[in-house]
């Protein structure tokens, strides 16, 4: 299997060592669930092997990739910061009890409200992006008489050889200020200069499901020789590095696998060595995991409710949920592992499109999936949705949103309820 919480046993789908198709009935479908005890692993290999090979350092969990009250308390729980991008994450990370001053606020669109809700709110480090968002934190932490901690974020020219969607280093980016272009350096040069600014260093995100380290080593190369540049230019020596995220998952059996642990040890050793070559004193060491937190420790529950041959076409089987509570394959064409949860092990009798329930021909979880025989009722798995499912759900279609349902052990709990049509009438007035 794709991922050691998922088993099978006498044709049944288990995950997180729970039987699918009963959990599956127990809540009703769709249903998305979360392995506590997975989530909470993924967190620790961050946090130990981080803190085992950089001098100082910090993992930033990266919210968007599922923002939610009861995830946020267990990341806070296993010793992470966190990201944001709004003052809705804000508002979910003051209400889950995070310690605000480990919440990095990022984004390339920051508006007036949310820096004040944000500096109201304690949040530690803005990741600044572009000039006028420095001008706007300047004169709204000047008119509370506070110097605001900031990294400043800055495109390393990187094409991390991902999907184009998800490439964000590349010097032709909407986020940050490139190097290259020199607008870096007059980012920075402005932040040195600005009083109610704390400059504390410097962020890069290259990309996302990178499965290779040397993403990180060209954007830590190119990020210790600015800071050396920075240092010449100015005296001023930044003391954090941050990295990005975007360690890559299993979503199929042909991706690979990422041993996190030591990809870590060799960034580790390469800034080490970096730094010695530059002069520099080593800097704390931010990483910015997302999908790697929380994609394995996802699973999403579905009921088929029709299945349809067209001769000489192909064969689609319709289930109860799709581009509403996983737009992954509209927006990108993700690969997922679709198993039929109450029917594993017989034979595929063909592939299947698995088509999703709107009135939009793009709405598809997955194609050519090779599936046995179903039949309305079945229950269909699909693999590794911790990340960017319910984080990107829409109610298109005044579908309802699913609930997440969280496994730890023996118990199970609801940590977000079904959305209802009460809730989605609430905002009509
Ligand atoms: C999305 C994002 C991440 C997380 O990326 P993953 O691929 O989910 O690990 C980290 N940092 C920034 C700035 C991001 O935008």
């Amino acid at each position: 299997m794709i991922c050691d919480n998922i088993t099978a046993a006498a044709g049944r789908l288990r995950f997180a060592g729970r039987d699918a198709g009963e959990l599956a009935r127990q809540y009703g479908t769709p249903l998305y669930l979360m392995d506590e005890g997975r989530l909470r692993q993924n967190c620790r290999v961050y946090r130990e092997s981080m803190s085992a090979h950089f001098s100082r350092a910090l993992p930033l969990y990266a919210s968007k990739a599922l923002s939610c009250r009861r995830v946020y308390e267990i990341v806070a729980e296993e010793g992470l910061g966190a990201d944001v991008v709004s003052a809705g994450e804000i508002a979910m990370t003051k209400s889950a009890g995070f310690p605000m001053e480990k919440v990095f606020f990022h984004g390339s669109a920051k508006t007036d409200e949310e820096i004040a809700y944000a500096m109201d709110s304690g949040v530690g480090v803005f990741i600044l992006d572009n000039p006028e968002e420095l001008r706007a934190v300047e004169r709204l932490a000047g008119e509370r008489g506070l110097r605001q901690r900031v990294l400043l974020r800055l495109t390393p020219g990187i094409d991390p050889h991902t999907f184009e969607a998800v490439a964000t280093g590349k010097v032709d980016s909407k986020f940050g200020q490139s190097i290259e272009t020199g607008q870096a350096m007059a980012f920075t040069l402005s932040a040195l200069d600005a009083p109610h600014i704390d400059l504390r260093g410097f962020h890069a995100h290259v990309g996302s499901q990178v499965f290779d380290s040397a993403v990180f080593y060209d954007t830590a190369g190119i990020m210790l020789r600015f800071m050396a540049d920075v240092r010449a230019q100015t005296g001023y020596e930044a003391e954090m590095l941050n990295l990005g995220g975007g360690y890559g998952v299993r979503y199929v059996e042909s991706d690979p696998h990422v041993d996190i642990a030591a990809e870590i040890a060799s960034v580790a050793a390469r800034v080490r060595s970096l730094c010695g070559e530059l002069g520099l004193s080593e800097p704390m060491v931010l990483m910015e995991p997302g999908r790697s937190i929380v994609a394995d420790a996802g699973m999403t529950l579905y009921t088929v409710q029709a299945v349809k041959t067209i001769p000489g076409y192909r064969r689609y089987v319709s289930i109860d949920g799709g581009m509403t509570d996983n737009p992954r394959y509209a927006l990108y064409r993700s690969a997922y592992t679709v198993l039929a949860a109450e029917h594993m092990g017989e034979e595929s009798d063909g592939v299947y499109t698995v088509a999703g329930r709107c009135c939009e021909s793009g709405d598809m979880v997955q194609e050519e999936v090779a599936l046995p025989p179903l039949k309305r009722g079945d229950i269909l798995a699909v693999c590794t949705t911790g990340a960017y499912n319910h984080s990107m759900a829409s109610c298109y279609n005044a579908v309802p949103r699913p609930p997440i349902v969280m496994i730890d052990g023996e118990r199970d709990y609801v940590a977000v309820r079904r959305e209802t049509a009460e809730d989605l009438l609430r905002r009509e007035m």
